[in-house]
């Protein structure tokens, strides 16, 4: 065979050029911990350090003022959303966790960064009357222990830092490990802008290495007056059994009804594109579909012609589920947040890049329907009319209470799913993400506390409210006590 010499030259050239980036990566990285050995910029050896430090931090931030926490957050805000360090962080997540794809990286990293309330959430309530005047603040807890997700690892860090920090407390992360480099890349980041505004060193702080074993050290220290998990039913379960005050962010099953009366095609493309969004890693990302069998045809045609992928065979759907589901149930790791394109060809289909969502029709006691699976699998359960599919939608969501959505013009099928379900996400006719303020009003977080109550988290969630009175003055309507 004859090749090209010319050919051959450019061939070695490519390969060299990219062992020489990946050479400049690690450097960086290496670099990257050089650096924050010894807690420089927020990164600590040990969580004890970590702790004592951000503890002081919190000492210190008490004496900030309003219009200081509110630079603070605004720098926050900014150097996330700086471009460079948006596709930076938003690229190493991708890379490091190898899941959810980096557009939809971005677009999260950036709303978690834009519409997170800052002070402006931490409205005071006064009561004024005949015995004076009461004031009820909403004041910092001290101490915060954050435990974040591998599916959302920045967004989380950014938004959760967002509100805390306005609620006037500083926070230790203890991230999943499969995040942690990209935990630190963003924590220096932070630490290092706040530190150049003027800001008390680690408000903000984690560890070089995040493990199950620190995230027990911090539940248990007593500097650590609160607890914010967000992640499966475990950890949610574990800091509700602290004694501490803890707010749990636990996982879903979102259900998407689709009745006789929705506008169908306008119900395919956004489950589609809600269903695809980060591969499906938002805990809020429509994960079956119940409709009714009068327009399953047509809702299938529609979302074909947006986007998905239809497998028929049963042999097929069964290929896929020994493919993605662990033997004892629930889904294999290597495949949360991967590409329907990537499960597609590991069952030997090659799809095009327009494939965003694998349908197929199942029963609606299927694995694919029961369990939270995170991935771009989306399975269509055909019901005789609305009121079963709702009655299904409320067994698929198995009890989290976490987010439904339904497409239909029926104000009171509407009105019965969301009653019946009690979600604290309920979106009507508009993809999932759409509860979470793109494309639908409210602010965004990436913190939905459905078992403890907070719902949306945001500054106030992570305050503690106090009362201050005082008798008999600055109630000013009248003369009733002289004046
Ligand atoms: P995960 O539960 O495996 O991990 C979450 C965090 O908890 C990680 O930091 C992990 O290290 C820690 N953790 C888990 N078990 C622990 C234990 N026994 N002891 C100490 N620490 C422990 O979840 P994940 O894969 O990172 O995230 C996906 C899950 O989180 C899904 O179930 C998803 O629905 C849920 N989630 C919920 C929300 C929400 O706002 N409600 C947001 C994002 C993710």
């Amino acid at each position: 065979m004859d090749i090209d010499a010319n050919l051959i030259e450019k061939m070695v050239k490519q390969v060299l050029n990219e062992i020489d980036a990946g050479k400049a990566e690690k450097t960086a990285a290496a670099e990257i911990k050089k650096e924050e050995k010894g807690g420089a910029y927020g990164i600590f050896n040990t969580m004890e350090e970590a702790i004592d430090a951000c503890d002081i931090a919190q000492k210190q931030y008490l004496f900030c003022s309003m219009a200081e926490r509110q630079k603070y957050v605004q720098t926050l805000r900014d150097v996330v959303l700086k471009q460079e360090n948006l596709e930076l962080i938003s690229r190493l997540a991708v890379e490091e966790t190898g899941m959810g794809n980096y557009p939809h990286k971005l677009i999260k990293n950036r709303l978690a960064a834009e519409k997170s309330p800052g002070i402006e959430d931490l409205e005071t309530t006064a009561l004024s009357g005949d015995d004076g005047l009461t004031l009820v603040e909403y004041c910092p807890f001290g101490v915060i222990g954050a435990i974040t997700p591998a599916t959302n690892p920045t967004e989380t860090i950014i938004c959760n830092s967002i509100g805390m920090l306005a609620a006037g407390n500083s926070i230790v992360f203890s991230p999943h490990p499969r995040a942690k480099d990209v935990t630190i890349r963003l924590v220096t980041m932070i630490n290092r802008a706040l530190e150049e505004t003027g800001a008390p060193k680690n408000l903000i702080v984690t560890v070089m290495e995040p493990s199950i074993e620190n995230t027990n050290v911090m539940m248990k220290h007593p500097k650590i007056r609160m607890l914010v998990a967000t992640g499966g039913p475990g950890i949610v379960k574990l800091v509700m059994s602290t004694g501490k005050k803890a707010i749990g962010a636990g996982a879903g099953n979102p259900p998407v009804v689709v009745d006789e009366t929705a506008d169908i095609k306008k119900a395919a493309i956004d489950i589609v594109n809600g269903c695809s969004f980060d591969n499906n890693l938002p805990c809020i990302a429509e994960k079956e579909v119940i409709a009714v069998d009068r327009i399953t045809d047509e809702l299938i045609r529609s979302m074909r012609e947006n986007g998905a992928y239809q497998v028929t065979d049963p042999a097929v759907i069964q290929k896929l589920a020994d493919l993605v589901r662990k033997e004892g149930g629930g889904p294999k790791t290597s495949f949360v947040g991967k590409s329907a394109i990537y499960i597609l060809d590991k069952i030997g289909i090659q799809a095009g890049p327009e494939v965003k969502v694998i349908i197929m029709e199942t029963p609606k006691d299927h694995p694919f329907v029961m369990e939270e699976l995170m991935m771009p699998i989306l399975p269509i359960v055909r019901t005789r009319n609305v009121d079963e599919a709702i009655d299904l939608a409320l067994i698929a969501e198995r009890g989290n209470r976490h987010t439904a959505m339904m497409h239909s013009k029926n104000v009171d099928k509407l009105t019965k799913m969301a009653k019946l379900l009690q979600t604290t996400i309920f979106v009507k006719n508009a993809p999932s993400y759409a509860g979470i303020g793109v494309g639908g009003e409210g602010h965004t977080t990436f913190t939905i506390a459905g078992p403890t109550g907070e719902g949306l988290t945001s500054a106030k969630s992570f305050c503690r409210k106090r009362r201050c009175v005082l008798s008999d003055a600055f109630h000013i309507r009248d003369f009733s006590k002289g004046l």
